[in-house]
């Protein structure tokens, strides 16, 4: 009899998870059933450029029903609400579903609550943190180019998804070049990060002073070590520093796990994030995995102002495979082989791009990492994300060490 499992979540987590189990069993030996709230894969990492105008939210999303169909995995679009791990039971908003391996891919909730007047819905402030999040955020930047005045943009205290903020302030910084603008646009960078580049890993090389360059040759401002506690219309307020002036306040927020995983008894940290061990097994309950965002993980050291352990597309992909095979070494009575995370990843800059690759993530590492800038690495970016949507929506996986 075929092996049930049950992925939650259809993002980089739960596709890399669902096509490393198909191409190594067959239907006969696994059915797959993959089950997620949105019934489209995004390109998450160009939610940027979607702010910024240069893409719109169907360039860089698809249908996942096809290719999952494709490769005999059956789709449910539905909304997990709880997960019994000791039952082997998950309730969906329409079913319930019972397995033999769970892998808990469903990401993120934006703690927007963290910071009064974070929003969008709840104040004035932004966030890139999804796709309805990021089309309001561009329906704010097309305003900043009719009445131009100060931003901010930055990370809340405990943010761990730091990247986007620098590739904003960066891609607003060139948007507004182009129409000649940014005369009339103040922009200040505010980061909870002890330094530039920290980025929640504890720095990688040489990207502190890069940035450090890169921003002061762009006139943005910045401020490290800041904690952002309230947003109003007009003002970032800063902790120590006072009011700065804001029309359109880009903040990330902290994250947590999502309601369904939070408040599944014995799942998850009171934050809602499932704590893991080296194969991404769930350390109590039988047969439960989690990947990607979802996994809890400890942050890479202690900061006056808390910065949390980032977790990227590459990294929850590289989760994934490591939790794919070890279900298939244990359906064939083994186990799996840990490994350490690496990261490549490109920044983009609206005018060029930043390369850095570290190995592992967390320090020390075994390698001296890698950082470059250049225009080359903005089209290298570029590449990435038409051969990463071609490829997923034919059904193909790029291999993750190719990196982004
Ligand atoms: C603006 C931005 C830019 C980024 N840029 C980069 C980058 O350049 N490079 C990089 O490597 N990483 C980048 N990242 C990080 C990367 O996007 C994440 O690491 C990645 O999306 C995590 O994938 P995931 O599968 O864990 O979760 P997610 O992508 O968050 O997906 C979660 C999935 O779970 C589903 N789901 C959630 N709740 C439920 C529920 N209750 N029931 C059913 N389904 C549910 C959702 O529908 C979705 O399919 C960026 C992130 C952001 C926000």
């Amino acid at each position: 009899m075929a092996v049930r499992v049950l992925i939650l979540g259809g993002s980089f987590g739960g596709l890399t998870a669902a096509r490393e189990l198909r191409r190594r069993l067959g239907p006969e030996r696994v059915e797959i059933t993959l089950i997620a709230r949105d019934p489209r894969f995004t390109f998450i990492p160009s939610l940027p450029w979607v702010a910024l105008g240069s893409r719109t939210l169907d360039q860089i999303s698809f249908d996942l029903a096809r290719p999952l169909l494709a490769e005999q995995s059956t789709f449910a679009h539905e909304t997990v609400l709880g997960i019994d791990g000791d039952r082997k039971v998950v309730s969906t908003d329409r079913a319930e579903h019972a397995y033999d391996f769970l892998v808990v891919a469903t990401g993120h909730r934006s703690a927007n609550e963290a910071v009064p007047g974070l929003g969008p819905g709840d104040g004035p402030g932004h966030s890139p943190m999804s796709p309805p999040e990021t089309e309001e955020l561009a329906a704010a930047v097309r305003g900043l180019l009719e009445n131009p005045g100060p931003v901010v943009v930055g990370a809340a205290p405990g943010a761990s998804c730091i990247g986007p903020a620098y590739e904003l302030a960066f891609g607003l910084d060139h948007l507004l070049r182009r129409r000649r603008l940014r005369h009339l646009v103040p922009i200040t960078f505010v980061t909870p990060e002890p330094f530039l580049g920290h980025l929640g890993m504890g720095g990688a090389g040489k990207i502190r002073q890069l940035l450090e360059g890169a921003l002061e040759e762009r006139d943005i401002a910045y401020r490290t070590s800041s904690a952002i506690t309230r947003i109003s219309a007009a003002a970032v307020e800063v902790e120590g520093v006072g009011p700065i002036p804001s029309v359109v306040s880009i903040v990330i927020p902290p994250l947590g796990g999502v309601a369904a995983v939070a408040s599944s008894p014995g799942l998850a940290n009171p934050k809602g994030f499932v704590a893991v061990d080296s194969l991404y097994r769930h350390p109590r309950l039988d047969g439960v995995y989690a990947v990607g965002v979802a996994v809890a993980m400890a942050p890479a050291d202690e900061t006056t102002v808390p910065v949390n352990f980032p977790k990227t597309g590459h990294m929850t992909e590289q989760m994934a495979v490591i939790a794919a095979r070890d279900i298939v070494a244990r359906v064939g009575g083994r186990d799996g082989k840990p490994a350490e995370l690496s990261s490549h990843c490109v920044m983009d800059m609206g005018d060029r791009g930043v390369y850095m690759a570290v190995d592992p993530v967390r320090p020390p590492r075994n390698r001296i990492p890698a950082v470059s800038e250049g225009r080359r690495w903005r089209l290298v970016k570029l590449g990435f994300e038409r051969a990463y949507l071609w490829s997923a929506r034919h059904g193909h996986r790029l291999p993750t060490a190719l990196g982004w």
